[in-house]
């Protein structure tokens, strides 16, 4: 089993960070998790273009972790001689934003069957939309996904995502507060990937930009820290913790400030990084 941050950055635009998206590959499976900005160039880094995805899950319906879903289904679409519909589970909520995604691609839709004959009389551009929720389990291949309920309120419904395959699992928790659910689905995972941010950092951009700091604030309240990440990670036992989603941006050199706040509470391997970062179970 093998974990890449595909993108590891957040909502603010970043140089050298795609938006929110992970990519895990086990039992023949290419799962993606999340579809951030600039996912589609990040997947061909890692040799998995759009066409080879074998699923996308959605941990929630944040426009970060979704907005280039977009790209990932039109370039699977035109990039496929024949084209198999791209397949996305997400919590309750995601047909209806598909539906609307969908209805925004129409004009391009046309605009290509007019063109291109081949396209034409295929099946067209597809979507297979699976809602999911806490409890749920199902099948990608031979890899086993268990859904959990996660705590990012005022955002509702979330979700995070257990994969296990050939003896391994890995936990993919999206946005979330520390809760009980996420120490329960993340029981001695080989893996658990963390979205998290530095309330010490984000309190500095206060102080530059005093018109934002409310707003800073509000996101203190419904994200994990590193702190809070390294704790779940040690109750529930887990070999390694993977830091992703870094707010604000983690910059060239700051890997071991970083590294320094989760390591006092948790001794495993803990994993983080540039884009393209990556662990194996
Ligand atoms: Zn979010
Ligand atoms: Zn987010």
């Amino acid at each position: 089993m093998k974990v890449t941050l595909t993108g590891t950055g957040s909502p603010i635009p970043d140089a050298n960070r795609a938006g929110p998206s992970t990519l895990v590959q086990c039992a023949g499976q290419n799962i993606l998790i999340d579809c951030g900005r600039g996912v589609a160039m990040r997947l061909v880094a890692v040799g998995v273009p759009a066409p080879f995805l074998s699923a996308i899950l959605i941990t929630h319906l944040h426009s970060d972790h979704i907005t280039d879903l977009n790209d990932l289904v039109t370039t699977r679409w035109i990039l496929t001689p024949e084209a198999t519909p791209t397949v996305i589970y997400g919590p309750l909520g995601t047909q209806k934003v598909v539906d609307g995604m969908m209805a925004m691609l129409t004009p391009d839709q046309k605009y290509r069957h007019d063109h291109h004959a081949d396209l034409r009389s295929g099946p067209g551009l597809q979507v297979e939309v699976h809602e999911v929720q806490p409890g749920d389990e199902f099948k990608i291949g031979e890899a086993r996904v268990i859904v959990g309920r996660t705590d990012h309120r005022p955002v509702t419904p979330t979700i995070g995502f257990r994969i296990e395959a050939e003896g391994k699992s890995v936990v993919l928790a999206g946005d979330t507060v520390p809760c009980d659910e996420l120490d329960a689905l993340c029981k001695n995972a080989d893996i658990y990937v963390q979205t998290v941010l530095r309330p010490d950092l984000l309190e500095l951009v206060k102080q530059f930009v005093p018109a934002l700091a409310s707003r800073s604030n509000d996101i203190l309240d419904y994200h994990s820290n590193v702190e809070d990440a390294a704790k779940t990670a040690a109750r529930a036992g887990v070999k390694t913790l993977m830091l992703t989603h870094y707010v604000p941006a983690m910059q060239p050199g700051q890997e071991a400030d970083w590294l320094a706040l989760a390591t006092p509470h948790f001794s495993g391997n803990i994993v983080l990084g540039p884009d393209l970062t990556s662990a194996e179970a």
